[in-house]
């Protein structure tokens, strides 16, 4: 079996319509669907451009979805994904993100890639990303000239063994080895910075451009755990300090990077998500003295427009950059 049937495409549009449903709301974003967001098309050009094997399995995962005995295997229902109806396909996906059985899981997290990818992502040739009109926004700016920055940066393309002198080698371009570079030519030395590939082409020019204090992967009580009380103080306080530093480095150096102080909400999908976050925000108000608050559910569409969530957390002082100006900025 080699191409994928109608019935799989059917199959994919309601898994990513239930992953990008529609949902009311005052600005207007969430009301388009996957669908509306014309992922369909861009699924079926997908497909032309895959292997065979890749069509294979895919075929596979969707077939299990549109059957039932497959449908019992992945989430526990007699059912075909497009029988259900839209509660009982959030509910199906769901017990596929839990489900004890990894295939389960591996096939949750393919198919929201998949889709997740399909809308973020324009077309090649495209201009436009599919999504910038639903968010509202107009386009980014032309690209400032690579002459601009290049007294601090020269760049060498080393096409063979060559010998070189410095002072300090820095091995990689994005934000860390930049700001190392930056930092020691600064002070003086003869800084020579290795990329393998073009300048912050790895996650730094690619990231979802959000600007914190870094205190989210890690709740105080896990860092005290891990490192003890001292350690993870300073921990946090660097990460608070690292966020003043970046917005106040972008503006006394006038990177031009679309710096928006917009601060940030923290949903909790669970209502035991937001016991946990409200006691980690009392932790890192004795720690640290973050600023931010807890916001309840009744509250949170004056922040966020949407009630989807059990309340969060709002971090008011949480900014966000465009990931690749900044990397050009720093270049
Ligand atoms: C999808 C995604 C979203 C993210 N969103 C956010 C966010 O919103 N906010 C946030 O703060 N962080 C975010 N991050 C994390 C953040 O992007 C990274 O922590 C940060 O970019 C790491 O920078 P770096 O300089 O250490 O590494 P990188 O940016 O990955 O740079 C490493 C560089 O080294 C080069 N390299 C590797 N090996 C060699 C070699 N042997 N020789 C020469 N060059 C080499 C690579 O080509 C690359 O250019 C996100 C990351 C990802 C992947």
């Amino acid at each position: 079996m080699n191409g994928l049937t109608e019935r799989d495409i059917l199959t994919f549009g309601a898994v990513a319509d239930t992953f990008f449903a529609s949902v009311p709301g005052p600005n207007g974003f969430w009301t388009q669907s996957a669908s509306d967001l014309g992922l369909l098309p861009r699924f079926r050009r997908l497909l032309s451009s895959l292997d065979d094997q890749t069509t294979s399995d895919l075929h596979d995962a969707l077939k299990l979805l549109s059957s039932r005995g497959g449908g019992l295997l992945m989430y526990q229902r007699p059912a075909r994904f497009t029988d259900l109806s839209g509660d009982a396909r959030r509910e199906a996906l769901l017990r596929m993100a839990r489900s004890p059985l990894l295939a389960a899981r591996q096939l949750y997290g393919t198919l929201k890639q998949l889709t997740t990818a399909l809308l973020a992502t324009a077309s090649p040739g495209a201009k436009r990303g599919p999504l910038w009109a639903a968010m509202g926004y107009p386009e980014p700016p032309p690209a400032p000239a690579p002459e601009m920055n290049s007294d601090v940066l020269r760049l060498t393309q080393l096409k063979r063994t060559t010998t070189l002198s410095c002072d300090v080698v820095v091995v990689g371009s994005g934000y860390t080895g930049l700001m190392g570079a930056l930092t020691l030519a600064r002070g003086g030395r003869d800084v020579l910075l290795l990329e393998a590939e073009s300048i912050g082409y790895g996650a730094s020019s690619r990231n979802g451009g959000q600007v914190g204090s870094g205190n989210q992967r890690f709740t105080v009580k896990q860092l005290t755990d891990l490192y003890g009380r001292d350690k993870a103080r300073a921990l946090i306080l660097e990460g608070i300090a690292a966020l003043d530093y970046v917005k106040s480095f972008i503006a006394d150096e006038n990177i031009e990077c679309h710096l928006r102080v917009n601060g940030r909400f923290r949903g909790a999908s669970r209502p035991e998500h937001y016991e946990n976050m409200a006691r980690d925000l009392e932790d890192l108000q004795d720690v640290g003295g973050v600023e931010a608050q807890m916001v309840q559910r009744g509250e949170q569409t004056d922040e966020i427009g949407s009630e989807l969530y059990h309340g969060g957390m709002v971090l008011p002082c949480d900014a966000s950059v465009h990931p690749a100006l900044y990397v050009r900025g720093l270049s």
